[in-house]
């Protein structure tokens, strides 16, 4: 069996690497240099980082990543801790997570996939290759670049969230703005006050929230204010943002806030409009292309699941297609993997939306959200967090 992977993210490297464990052939052709120019921390929750720790690489998510102990919550208008949550603690007493939990810089992640991609056998990595069509046909698929059709048993479309393969062998993708924008950096962990450099901080106000989490590999804080806007921006993950603008958002919030926003450089501030994908209750696949990661569906960003869920559709397709071959009903192993996907997508997009309803919630229900923050926790983590494929 071979298998074509569109793009070189996190959803194809992976995959690439899952299959070749199978002793399953991929080729991945991504547009670009199998490196990460985004310039952003992801939270690898253990859903998402047990998978990639299954994969043959040459190396370990704990060079890479920081493994927290804690989580602080904070009111951000008073900047009083709230609570606590354990993030990797062995034998918590109360809302504990399974261990496995990482914060990494995107780009170190997509330099080991792909150095262990290199090295591998069963994979061919070929950079700068544009795919301009997907084909389906009877008993295969194929690629068009710009100059040649390349043909195998599978292509899986792991292209992102303005993906060709899903525009071109399905349907074209709806979205609809959300109302809200985040805005992300990346800056030197010298350079901000000590409150936010030390451990993963999440503040909370009316309509507002802040991400931020020391990244110590990489001597930088990454930090992400997802605010309500009204005027609607690009779902971009490299359109600048305003300093000053972000600023206004939380002028009435703690000095502290204020503080970090002023150190933040204006030329490594990014601004990422907010879409809901319409297509979150259909799980694409043809016969022969599939859809995985955010080339199938894009999950808003409040529980941190987009490459978790990525990295779900990897576990779970590899092992549908080395199933493949030896099944009887092959339209009964589509659907029930079909289902499966589409099970969990609707799971994290309820998360998601009680995430928002929560960390957003106006001034006066907050004390109310406050005390039920441990218990929602508890479910983040069961529904989530300790999900195993
Ligand atoms: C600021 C920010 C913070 C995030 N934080 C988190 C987090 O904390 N936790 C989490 O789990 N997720 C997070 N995510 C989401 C996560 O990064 C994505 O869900 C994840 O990267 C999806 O992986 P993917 O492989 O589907 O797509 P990508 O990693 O985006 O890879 C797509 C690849 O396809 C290539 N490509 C596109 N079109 C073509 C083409 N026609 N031909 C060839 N190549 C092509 C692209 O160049 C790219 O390399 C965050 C995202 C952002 C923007």
């Amino acid at each position: 069996m071979k298998v074509l992977v569109v793009g070189g993210g996190i959803s194809g490297l992976s995959l690439a690497l899952a299959l070749a464990n199978e002793n399953i052939e991929t080729e991945v052709f991504e547009q670009n240099d199998f490196v990460d120019t985004t310039g952003t921390g992801i939270q690898l929750s253990p859903n998402g980082s047990h998978i990639v720790e299954a994969l043959p690489l040459d190396g370990i998510l704990a060079d890479i990543g920081t493994a927290p102990q804690n989580l602080q919550v904070r009111d951000g208008i008073t900047n009083k801790d709230l609570c606590s949550f354990s993030l990797n603690s062995e034998k918590p007493a109360k809302c504990s997570m399974r261990t496995g939990y990482y914060h990494v810089a995107r780009s170190s992640l997509i330099e080991l996939l792909s150095r262990s991609a290199r090295k591998n056998t069963y994979v061919s990595l070929h950079a700068k290759q544009e795919v301009k069509q997907v084909i389906q046909k009877e008993d295969s698929a194929s690629i068009v670049l710009s100059d040649v059709e390349v043909d195998a048993d599978f292509v899986v479309g792991c292209d992102g969230i303005h993906s060709l393969t899903h525009n071109s062998a399905f349907k074209q993708r709806q979205k609809r703005w959300t109302g809200f924008v985040a805005y992300r950096i990346l800056c030197d962990l010298s350079q901000v006050p000590s409150r936010f450099a030390e451990c993963p901080v999440l503040s909370l106000g009316p309509y507002r929230h802040i991400v931020t989490y020391p990244l110590f590999h990489e001597n930088k804080l990454n930090c992400v204010f997802i605010v309500p806007e009204s005027e609607e921006s690009l779902e971009s993950w490299s359109q600048l943002g305003n300093r000053q603008q972000l600023h206004d958002h939380f002028r009435l919030w703690s000095p502290d806030i204020g503080d970090l926003v002023n150190v933040l450089p204006e030329d490594k501030l990014f601004k990422w409009g907010l879409y809901r994908d319409n297509s979150l209750k259909r799980y694409w696949n043809g016969n022969r292309i599939f859809l995985i990661g955010d080339a199938c569906r894009s999950v808003l960003p409040f529980t941190a699941q987009g490459a978790a869920l990525a990295l779900e559709d990897v576990a779970l397709l590899t092992r549908f297609l080395c199933r493949w071959s030896n099944s009887e009903d092959k339209g009964v192993r589509f659907r029930h993997y079909s289902a499966k996907r589409k099970r969990r997508t609707i799971q994290i997009d309820l998360m998601n939306r009680a995430c928002q309803l929560s960390y957003h919630t106006p001034r006066m229900l907050g004390k109310f959200r406050d005390y039920s923050l441990p218990l929602g926790y508890v479910a983040v983590k069961k529904i989530v967090h300790d999900f195993v494929i």
